[in-house]
């Protein structure tokens, strides 16, 4: 699932907002469910207090985000577009049973198609199965009159034989060594180009820029294609391919500009300035300045990002999000930082370990305003941008966490049956319901900010001894630092929890996921392989060990099923802080052995009963393991002629959006 590799990669530091509780309607998180898949609703918190002159620029922004989503559908897949539109059609215009099974299948299928932003699995890559027959579907289409289809009655053959026929287009990205990945691969960044060609073509390109130590990002923004006998690069720009949908992303760029103020002004000039030539320098120019600024309030990603759509990792889909800084959840980073000193200074490992000064790390939290293209329906938790290594080698990256869609799939996740299958006492299940996402946001936050960073090494050592052991023992080490100072008093000196309950919510339900629940990831039959895991893992294992004369932790099983109960609080923050002991020492000392020691007896090995009995109760809940989002919806509000006011209101229904945008935001042809 992208959004949890995205979770591993960036180590995600989301913090709660207890605000938000009291802000929150009453309407339902989830607004569809199909398939593998769950449509979750976000609120944007904190939107009406913003200025007139910021909820503008959002407001612009936005449109721009919305402008770009055919780029994705046509990159995805050269049929894509058709494809959609002759569903849309069939769907908006069909006037018989929509009762039977196959108009079920037919709806499914479509509402996946949007999802997916074509007709390929957004994670698998693979290409949808319809559960309804190709003679059903032109039975059905052919009951609507042809001009309702217009020029997509030209190519109807080409969209049944795309959705229908199981031997074409089978995979968007095919990463299978041995294969000419480009030939394989249905998606549309090459046409009529074999791989060694593409390679060729790059490796030429590169090789007439050697030395230059600031390199574009050579084929970012542009389909590689033969024409005539002749390789050339259709760039996505003004004017070039997508021509239509950058028009108005350009147009809504530029009214963001007049609103916005320096340096973001000049940022956003960049930008359009790149649309409109496509010069990877004025990419790269507008990435440096993006980068750079750290003071505007509204921030934004518009453009060709991230390319791993593309076999050859060179073609960036397109991307938009648009966001503003939560303070409030930014302040709780700040204290925790501030705070640092004291922090490492009470740590429970030896003396000589600690960090003499230390220097907490403070991280961003934003409230994300608008998904768009390869960010929508389903999009990452984080964000570090930019790509270029160049740029992030001499400016640095940006680095912050979406704390309002992070909020959102908790949300949703309430009442799913996780908590009543696993979660024994009713206790234990109201405090996880009150102050579960508050314990694992400061959890992380002291992980991320403090955690790392904590600790030294004994004169001699170099880090790197623990070798293949290193980073569960790392990640162990910060998640043990974060553990044992959620339960500290000194949490609620600085306001950041109210009570001891906050840590209670979050110690019942770590040991749970380490010893038990985490497993539902595994594959049955494999081990544990993953660092986070592990670690997640060995703590757990490791404290139920040493806690068993006390019964700190305990396994009871009733009516037939095993639970996870910690039954003494505070003898398990103590066994937090001698195992945190024991791995800082084994860190500072480079001692491998004691290291592995640690990581093979309590990390690695899944017992198959506990197991399998996680797997199949995992099943019978029947959780989607896919979560995506509706946007919001943004209106100017104007008085005399001049905006006084953008209201933003939550639309639940995931057909209607997706419909209106396939009808105001759709300004492609078919064949691109
Ligand atoms: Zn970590």
């Amino acid at each position: 699932m992208r959004i949890l590799s995205v979770m591993c990669m960036i180590a995600v530091v989301a913090v709660g907002c207890d605000r938000r509780s009291e802000a929150e309607n009453e309407a339902p998180w989830i607004v569809d469910r199909f398939d593998d898949i769950k449509v979750i609703r976000y609120e944007v918190p904190g939107f009406e207090q913003l200025p007139l002159q910021e909820k503008e620029l959002i407001y612009y922004l936005s449109e721009a985000a919305k402008c770009g989503r055919d780029i994705l559908f046509d990159q995805n897949f050269k049929y894509n577009l058709p494809i959609r539109r002759t569903l849309e059609t069939i769907y908006e215009h069909y006037e018989g049973d929509r009762t039977v099974p196959e108009w079920a299948a037919l709806e499914k299928y479509l509402k996946k198609v949007w999802f997916a932003n074509g007709i390929h699995h957004h994670y698998s890559n693979d290409k949808f199965v319809p559960e309804f027959s190709e003679a059903y579907f032109r039975a059905v289409a052919s009951t609507i009159p042809a001009e309702r289809f217009g020029e997509l009655n030209g190519l109807f053959e080409e969209v049944c034989a795309a959705i229908f026929n199981p031997t074409l287009y089978k995979t968007k990205l095919n990463q299978a060594a041995g294969d000419d990945l480009i030939a394989t691969s249905s998606n549309n960044y090459y046409a009529g180009v074999t791989q060694s060609e593409a390679e060729r073509f790059y490796a030429d390109m590169a090789a007439a820029d050697a030395g230059n130590p600031e390199p574009v990002s050579y084929g970012l923004n542009s389909q590689l294609a033969k024409v005539d006998g002749r390789l050339q690069e259709r760039v996505w720009k003004l004017g070039g391919m997508y021509s239509p949908a950058i028009e108005k992303i350009v147009y809504w760029l530029k009214k963001a500009a007049t609103v916005a103020e320096e340096p973001q002004k000049t940022n956003i000039e960049a930008l359009i300035s790149y649309y409109e030539t496509g010069d990877l320098k004025e990419f790269d120019r507008y990435n440096i300045g993006w980068v750079k600024d750290t003071v505007s309030n509204v921030d934004f990603v518009n453009g060709f990002i991230e390319d791993y759509g593309d076999p050859m990792g060179r073609k960036a889909s397109w991307e938009a999000n648009v966001n503003f800084m939560d303070r409030e959840a930014c302040h709780r980073t700040e204290v925790i930082s501030e705070n640092a000193q004291w922090f490492e200074d009470h740590s429970p490992v030896a003396p000589e370990y600690r960090k003499e000064k230390v220097k907490g790390v403070s991280a961003k939290v934003i409230t994300v305003a608008m998904l768009g293209g390869d960010c929508y329906p389903a999009t990452p938790i984080g964000i570090n941008l930019p790509n270029a290594d160049w740029i992030r080698k001499e400016y640095g990256s940006k680095s912050v966490t979406i704390d309002n869609i992070t909020y959102a799939y908790d949300k949703a996740a309430h009442g799913n049956g996780f908590d009543e299958e696993f979660v024994l006492r009713a206790e234990d299940r109201e405090r996880m319901e009150k102050y579960g996402k508050l314990a694992d946001d400061l959890h992380t936050d002291l992980h991320e900010c403090l955690g790392h960073g904590s600790g030294q090494l004994a004169p001699g050592v170099k880090g790197g001894e623990l070798k293949s052991y290193g980073s569960t023992l790392e990640e162990a080490r910060a998640d043990l630092f974060g553990l044992y100072y959620l339960g500290d008093p000194k949490l609620v000196e600085l306001g950041l929890v109210p009570s001891f309950d906050v840590a209670k919510a979050g110690y019942a339900h770590y040991i749970m996921n380490g010893l038990m629940t985490q497993l539902a990831r595994i594959e049955p039959g494999k081990q544990v392989e993953e660092s986070h895991m592990r670690n997640r893992k060995l703590i757990a294992e490791w404290c139920y060990e040493h806690g068993q004369a006390d019964k700190v932790i305990e396994w009871v099983v009733q009516d037939g099923k095993r639970y996870v109960v910690v039954n003494d609080f505070e003898k398990l923050r103590a066994l937090f802080g001698e195992l945190l002991h024991e791995v800082q020492r084994i860190k500072s000392e480079g001692d491998y052995d004691a290291g592995k020691e640690l990581v093979e007896q309590y990390a690695v090995k899944v017992d198959p009963d506990v197991h399998n009995e996680v797997l199949e109760r995992y099943a019978a809940l029947g959780i989607e393991p896919y979560g995506g989002f509706v946007n919001p919806e943004y209106e100017l509000v104007e008085q005399d002629g001049r905006i006084v006011d953008v209201k933003i209101a939550y639309p639940a229904n995931y057909v209607e959006q997706m419909l209106g945008y396939s009808k105001e935001y759709s300004f492609l042809p078919n064949r691109n």
